[in-house]
């Protein structure tokens, strides 16, 4: 096969076969096929899209590319949850524990923040000791024991991927249906689970701006699951204002330790109920969406939740002592109230500015390489719907340098509507498939 003929074969809008897909993946992966032809057959497909059997076929290559983890040793449903990234979204935290107080294996492998969108990772690894890089191995123990284990990416999963994927960063090639789709699945399917849920975000906080985009990226992944015989299902959810009330690391550990104690915000909660139900749905732990709800609400307001977070983080090697006692946890030096310039309603909250303005005081990375600030970020959101007065706090800013929270707060001016007459919270669940 030659590669340029299928660059071209794309180019002109035909399909490309299985064996072809395979080829390409496959020399791209060993370094035969060069990054421009890669780059060229990715834009190729960005503007032509692919059907479902190519997208089937790339997930599949790319997934063969490394190492299919073999979880036959665990005894219980294994499933996992993915979401497409927001803001102040730290519901795998909350959800693998509470889930895995369900009789189900948890076994999450999760990723670090990049651009607006925080990561898992970079969130637990401020809890002092917590180590994300466990091996295959390790991974394994810690989830026969306690049942639910969050680890970071390892070389083996599907390294035509990250391949891929570093390249797509760099040719304007992200935003492609098909591309998404085959990166994320084919690294969730490498991960030997019987099921899977997926989050997927639409708004100015996530990857797909609107909620038809969402839709079709949720059919599209939840349709390569069912080809590869896993149990799938999708909930569609708004990110056009941060999840919960705090955005950044150890503050939303802090959040996370309030949820698990059954005393978390209205949204945070309402997303990570209707992705555990799901999860116990697929793995007949529940017999529909109303007894599945209360099971994890009654282990949430029990605290065995809480119990099982504190088990995961002891056997990741982080400080139980922290989570007890969340002031044990980092903390920024500067901690200083935004004000609202008049009184009102809350009727907008721009997740994609407050994303921004945490990057500024130096949450999240501007590129992979980047070192972050696990004690910076915002607490206290205001919520759409919110009465507010004038001059009072729309958010707390939790700063290490003063330039830096100058700098957040010129993006933070433009972040919030506040409007006379009281507007609704949007749908929060916009569709679940
Ligand atoms: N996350 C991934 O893993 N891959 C993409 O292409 C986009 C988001």
């Amino acid at each position: 096969m030659v590669p340029q003929w299928i660059i071209e074969k794309k180019r002109d809008g035909l399909a490309l076969a299985a064996d072809e897909i395979r080829f390409f993946i496959g020399g791209y992966a060993t370094g035969k096929i060069p990054d421009y032809q890669m780059a060229a057959l990715a834009m190729a497909v960005y503007f032509k899209g692919m059907t479902s059997d190519e997208i089937a076929a790339l997930t599949d290559a790319m997934m063969r590319s490394g190492k299919v983890l073999d979880t036959s040793s665990i005894c219980l449903p294994k499933i996992d949850k993915h979401s497409t990234g927001g803001i102040g979204d730290k519901v795998s935290l909350i959800l693998a524990p509470l889930v895995a107080c369900c009789g189900i294996a948890v076994p999450m492998i999760s990723g670090r923040g990049l651009g607006i969108t925080g990561g898992t990772l970079d969130k637990l690894e401020s809890i002092p000791g917590y180590r994300t890089d466990l091996s295959i191995r390790e991974w394994l123990h810690v989830l026969r024991k306690c049942g639910c284990s969050i680890i970071g990416q390892t070389a083996q999963i599907a390294p035509a991927d990250k391949k891929l994927y570093a390249l797509r960063d760099v040719t304007g090639t992200v935003p492609s249906i098909p591309l998404i789709s085959a990166s994320i699945m084919s690294k969730k399917l490498a991960e030997g689970l019987d099921s899977l849920v997926l989050d997927v975000t639409w708004g100015a906080g996530a990857f797909m701006k609107s909620c038809a985009d969402a839709r079709k990226l949720a059919r599209t992944m939840v349709e390569i699951g069912r080809r590869a015989g896993k149990g799938m299902a999708a909930v569609i959810t708004d990110m056009n204002q941060p999840l919960g009330h705090a955005v950044g690391n150890a503050v939303e550990i802090i959040e996370t330790v309030e949820t698990l104690k059954g005393h978390g915000p209205g949204d945070l909660v309402d997303v990570t109920l209707e992705l555990g139900a799901q999860m116990l749905i697929l793995g007949k732990r529940a017999r529909n969406r109303k007894e599945a709800l209360a099971i994890l609400r009654r282990h949430l307001v029990s605290g065995a939740a809480f119990i099982k977070f504190k088990e995961m983080v002891c056997l990741h090697g982080g400080s139980v002592a922290a989570l007890d006692n969340v002031r044990k946890l980092t903390q920024a030096k500067i901690r200083e109230e935004y004000l609202a310039q008049r009184g009102g309603y809350v009727a907008g909250v721009d997740a994609n500015l407050i994303g921004k303005a945490c990057v500024v005081l130096g949450a999240g990375r501007r590129k992979v390489d980047d070192s972050i600030d696990h004690a910076v970020g915002i607490t206290g959101l205001v919520k759409i719907g919110d009465s507010i007065d004038k001059g009072s706090p729309l958010l707390v800013l939790h700063a290490n340098d003063r330039q830096k929270m100058k700098e957040a707060e010129v993006l933070l001016a433009h972040a919030f509507v506040i409007s006379p007459a009281k507007k609704m919270a949007p749908r929060l669940i916009v569709g679940i498939i």
